[in-house]
């Protein structure tokens, strides 16, 4: 199984590097963020060997069972939906966390953050298509929330995460990622380099997302298997 998992991931980077080159971009600047729920770690360490960059978890108490069996050189992602009173938490297991979806959320992490006295790194994350149904905040309403949380002293804004309907055939959703690639250019303009990552692309749609400017994809099922909760 644990080489299965690595020859994945091994497969996984060479597409991705096709597509980086299908579209004139550098492999070198997307990232691959294995997406860990439900996997033990022995999976996720395989996933490690064959070389992703990133691990993601959805929740505190799953990162905080798993985290310390795994090297602290590797960077952690907070992908799920953060619940307020997590963050205490969640900023001493995590590096980044990819969910602010409100600026009284990106608050409460600003002042952990001050407490530890540390600039803590966050992304904005975005529903595209407006679904009622999923998080995130809707593509009109992020130059505004990106404006708010660069005020905050102990943030660091570090770009966009997108959470994109379900499509049978993925080929539907490339206008969805050329419209948050632009939206998240533009910010980048106003923000500067600092605000690098776009987070997009998850197993049914990653080489569609990298064509069209993702920098990190979060992949679950592509690289372990179908979940089985
Ligand atoms: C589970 C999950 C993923 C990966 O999903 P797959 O479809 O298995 O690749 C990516 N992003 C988030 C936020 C997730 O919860």
């Amino acid at each position: 199984m644990s080489e299965a998992i690595q020859e994945n991931v091994r497969r996984i980077r060479e597409e991705i590097a096709q597509a980086a080159q299908r579209s004139g971009r550098d492999p070198k600047q997307i990232k691959i963020l294995a997406a860990t729920k439900t996997r033990n770690i022995t999976e996720i360490l395989a996933a490690v060997e064959g070389g992703v960059d990133l691990i993601g978890e959805n929740t505190v108490q799953e990162a905080r069972s798993k985290f310390e069996f795994l090297s602290v050189n590797l960077g952690k992602h907070m992908i799920g939906t953060l619940q307020p009173n997590k963050v205490k938490a969640a900023l001493r297991l995590f590096d980044l966390i990819e969910s602010v979806q409100s600026l009284e959320l990106a608050r409460i992490i600003d002042r952990e953050a001050s407490k530890l006295k540390k600039k803590y790194s966050v992304l904005i994350e975005v529903n595209p298509a407006g679904e009622a149904s999923k998080q995130g905040t809707g593509l009109d309403d992020v130059e505004s929330l990106a404006n708010e949380i660069c005020k905050l002293e102990h943030i660091q804004l570090r770009g966009l995460m997108s959470m994109m309907p379900h499509a049978e055939n993925p080929e539907i959703l490339r206008p969805l990622f050329r419209t948050t690639h632009q939206l998240f250019e533009k910010v980048r303009a106003s923000i500067g380099d600092k605000f690098d990552i776009l987070s997009m692309g998850m197993s049914n749609d990653y080489k569609i997302a990298v064509e069209e400017g993702s920098t990190q994809v979060r992949l679950g099922s592509v690289i372990f298997g179908e979940r089985k909760y």
